[in-house]
């Protein structure tokens, strides 16, 4: 299989060639290339464009999961609306916008002119994340191919920061002030930018739109499953410190295919953290037997979120890992509300406790349910969905790190000590 290796937030990144988003990986991803390979880009009207994303049944991929046709009806047929692609991609492990950006920009720039002329909008912001050099080098080469009548790209870099990808961050970043949420009573796709309605995105929902309108609602069901047609992206690997699972994947997965498929032996050996850093643990043999499928996840408590998948293996302690990401979590709120300036961070000292040894799991499951549906934005719920995880899903690897049975206590790597990975602790 036709693999691409780039640089990574967390050293090598394989980016994997795959059925639709990154069937051209590995090819020149200049415009002249990308409309000789996918033809001519179509131009469906609002409501044709509507009628396509329910039958593609396409989602947001940034990890909240919107329905895009309800989006586009929300935002549709009022004051003149805004398009904002959203790839600031302020999860740390995540590399899978980065990937699209690198290797088939001119897919994700056409989803956001669809779904731009589709609303009427004269203006598509994008936002990449500051500290990639790299994206925004492939993002402004791919721009300045491009001829768009009536139509102005205004570009943005928001700081690598957790919250810097929400919503309303974004559009504080539109705003010109700092990338932080903040609180907001109606949606953005009815009162966004300027007051007007703006179309958000994450930057895999627009190539998914550019891939839908191209080979049409079939082709496009034929890589999934009924429910869940098309596919999805996936970034596999390590934010992890430590040599054995150094760098990470881009993988592009048809729904309905098992993770046991998309995972090797070594990966499902061990724990898995499932959404990233506001995601959930499962033990590996568990998830090697679930479906890509976030219907399916969400029936067992799990949640794909971004599509992070990271694999612990059978030497890294869960405890550990988590009491390193909460710190980083607590951290990055933007600490305007009560569950981030008080719960989170008393969370972490429990979290942290726990991994030196204080069993604290009475005070983490009060933590926990305090924080949780407390917050003006979803940071405390996922900090605390990803705390209660460990507790739930990994009870007896809890058990053993408390009784000094675990990998950390049996394996003293000073790599395993170094932390979460680079740039972000
Ligand atoms: S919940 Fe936390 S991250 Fe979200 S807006 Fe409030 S303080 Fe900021």
């Amino acid at each position: 299989m036709t693999a691409v290796r780039l640089l990574g937030p967390f050293g090598e990144l394989r980016v994997h060639a795959g059925p639709l988003l990154l069937d051209a990986v590995g090819s020149d991803p200049g415009l002249d290339a990308h409309l000789a390979r996918r033809g001519p880009l179509p131009q469906p009207t609002l409501a044709a464009l509507i009628a396509l994303t329910e039958a593609g049944a396409v989602r947001g991929r940034g990890g909240a999961g919107f329905p895009l046709a309800r989006k586009l009806r929300a935002a549709g047929g009022g004051r003149r609306p805004v398009v904002v692609v959203d790839a600031a991609e302020g999860e740390p492990a995540s590399a899978k916008d980065q990937a699209l950006l690198e290797l088939a920009p001119h897919l994700v720039l056409d989803g956001a002119v669809v779904v731009a002329r589709a609303l009427g909008a004269r203006e598509i912001h994008l936002v990449t994340p500051a500290d990639r050099g790299e994206v925004r080098t492939a993002v402004g080469g791919a721009l300045g191919e491009r001829r768009e009548r009536g139509l102005r790209w205004h570009r943005h870099e928001a700081a690598p920061r957790f919250v810097a990808g929400q919503a309303r961050a974004v559009l504080e970043l539109l705003a010109g002030r700092e990338a932080l949420p903040v609180t907001a009573w109606e949606p953005e796709a009815v009162r966004g930018h300027r007051g007007r309605p703006t179309l958000l995105s994450n930057a895999e929902t627009f190539a998914h739109v550019a891939a839908l309108c191209r080979v049409g609602p079939e082709a496009y069901a034929a890589h999934g499953t009924p429910l869940e047609p098309g596919t999805t992206l996936l970034t596999v690997g390590a934010c992890w410190r430590d040599p054995d699972r150094a760098g990470a994947r881009v993988v592009e997965v048809g729904h309905g295919r098992w993770f046991g498929e998309v995972l090797d032996a070594a990966e499902v050996a061990g724990p898995v953290l499932v959404g990233g850093f506001h995601g959930t643990w499962v033990p590996g043999a568990d998830l090697a037997s679930l479906p890509v499928s976030s219907v399916a996840l969400r029936s067992r408590g799990l949640t794909i979120g971004a599509g992070v998948v990271l694999p612990l293996g059978v030497t890294g302690c869960p405890v550990r890992r988590t009491a390193e990401v909460v710190d980083v979590l607590a951290r990055e709120s933007s600490g305007r509300c009560g569950p981030c300036r008080n719960g989170l961070p008393a969370l972490s000292v429990a979290v942290c406790t726990l991994d030196e040894g204080g069993d604290t799991r009475d005070r983490i499951e009060q933590l926990v349910t305090v924080v949780t549906g407390r917050g003006a934005c979803a940071h405390p719920d996922g900090t605390a969905r990803l705390v209660r995880s460990l507790l739930s899903h990994l009870g007896g690897l809890v058990d053993d790190h408390l009784a000094g049975r675990c990998a950390c206590h049996v394996v003293v790597r000073p790599s395993v000590a170094g932390g979460v990975g680079a740039g972000h602790v």
